[in-house]
This record gives C-alpha cells, sequence and structure tokens, in this order.
C-alpha cells in the first residue's frame, strides 16, 4: 500500500514535469529529450517584447515580428511594407 501512494506521486511529478517541458518548448523547435540548449533564450522570449508600431496602418506588434525598409520605418508585414512604399 506504501509503494501505491509513491506510484502515484512519482506519476504526478512526471506528468507536471512533461507539462512544464511542454509550456517551456512550445513554439519552439525542440529536441526529442526535452532538454534544450537553448533554454536561456526562451526565458528572454517570455520576458516584455519591445512594441513598435506599423508606419502604415499603426498597429502595435513585437518588434521581433517588424518588417523594415531602406528609410527605417517599421512595418507589421510585408504587404504593408510593399503599400508604403508604393
Ligand atoms: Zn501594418
Amino acid at each position: 500500500m506504501k509503494y501505491l501512494i509513491w506510484l502515484v506521486i512519482a506519476l504526478a511529478v512526471v506528468v507536471w514535469l512533461q507539462r512544464t517541458k511542454k509550456s517551456m518548448t512550445a513554439g519552439a523547435a525542440s529536441s526529442p529529450d526535452g532538454r534544450n540548449p537553448f533554454g536561456a533564450r526562451k526565458q528572454r522570449k517570455q520576458q516584455a517584447e519591445t512594441m513598435v508600431q506599423c508606419a502604415h496602418c499603426g498597429i502595435h506588434f513585437p518588434a521581433s515580428e517588424s518588417v523594415t525598409n531602406a528609410s527605417g520605418a517599421v512595418f507589421c508585414s510585408e504587404e504593408h511594407l510593399r503599400l508604403a512604399s508604393s
């Protein structure tokens, strides 16, 4: 009976660890064993990202998704870059 309790606890820990791993590796390429050498990079990604404004439509979005033209203007998409420069 004692072992059954420990088995349940062990299973709960395993399930919890897998969920934690999944949420940490979501959206990024992960190695099959769950150990990711780029863990530090992901930590940074979770922090608040710099928001920029599209020069065409005015929407705010993360700087990492921005498209910049030759004159330094920031756009939300290639489409808006094209529309603004035409
Ligand atoms: Zn836009």
